[in-house]
């Protein structure tokens, strides 16, 4: 099953807040999106072909919370050590970008790069959660792209900046439900203009997601909705105006994001 949320309006912004009566949450089949309740439980009968509307960001997270430097090879490439404990940082929810959506590259970095990754999107509250309970607290998973400019993330002390750019959190196309999903070993690919950049198993992640939520959840509480990127393996790259990039999970799906520079003004 894949979980929608979407809009009829092709112009509604990507940060769009859930409470908009524009939004809409939709199952979808074949090429076909079934409206649905907002917890994707019950049909309206209601229906549009994929075609005809906007996805939207599958979730709307009140803080979107991402683990670096969880695969090996990508520390490594980084010539940074793989951290003794999970090591967390947060992107701001102003930084989503709907499925398609623009990656504007900031005048104030020279240096943007995408980092393909799971994302965990939290299905009920979470706080102190252990790893062996951490699974009922998940909703599903989908793919996020934590764009980062790498430039800025080495100048700065803390990735704020970094990492908290508009458009620097693509996620989506939709959610696949975790019980249809063998989330800690399926495949993720990075395309760039149909490049292969990265590819990788979520087996190689030095943390796993329950060991990952278990940790943030030792911190702060986790709210429906709420995202978890999981990390980014070996094979991270810069990006241009005109690049395409496309990230990839077995049997979740691919998320696609053209790249432009941010527009002067
Ligand atoms: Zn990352």
């Amino acid at each position: 099953m894949k979980l929608v949320r979407f809009s009829l309006d092709p112009a509604l912004p990507a940060t769009v807040a859930d409470s908009s009566p524009l939004v809409k949450y939709g199952v979808l089949e074949d090429e076909s999106v079934w409206e649905t309740d907002a917890v994707w439980s019950a049909r309206t009968g209601a229906r549009w072909p994929l075609s005809h509307v906007r996805l939207l960001p599958p979730c709307r997270p009140t803080k979107i919370v991402c683990v670096g430097r969880n695969y090996h090879e990508h520390a490594r490439e980084l010539d940074n050590p793989v951290p003794a404990e999970p090591l967390i940082f947060l992107k701001p929810p102003s930084a989503l970008a709907a499925p398609g959506d623009p990656i504007l590259l900031p005048r104030l970095s020279a240096r943007v790069d995408h980092e393909g990754e799971l994302g965990v999107v939290i299905g009920r509250r979470a706080r102190h959660v252990s790893p062996e309970q951490a699974a009922e607290y998940i909703l599903g998973y989908t793919c996020v792209n934590d764009v980062t400019a790498r430039d800025l993330q080495k100048k700065d002390s803390q990735w704020t900046r970094a990492k908290g750019f508009d458009t620097f959190c693509p996620v989506g196309p939709w959610i696949v439900p975790r019980r249809e999903l063998s989330a800690g070993q399926v495949r993720l690919r990075t395309w760039v203009n149909g490049a292969l950049r990265q590819d990788a198993s979520t087996a190689e992640m030095v943390f796993s997601i329950a060991r990952i939520l278990a940790h943030i959840t030792a911190v702060m509480t986790l709210e429906p909705g709420d995202l978890v990127a999981t990390g980014t393996p070996a094979g991270i790259g810069p990006l241009a105006p005109g690049d395409l990039v496309r990230v990839e999970i077995e049997g979740i799906g691919a998320l696609e994001n053209p790249v432009q520079a941010e527009p002067a003004g």
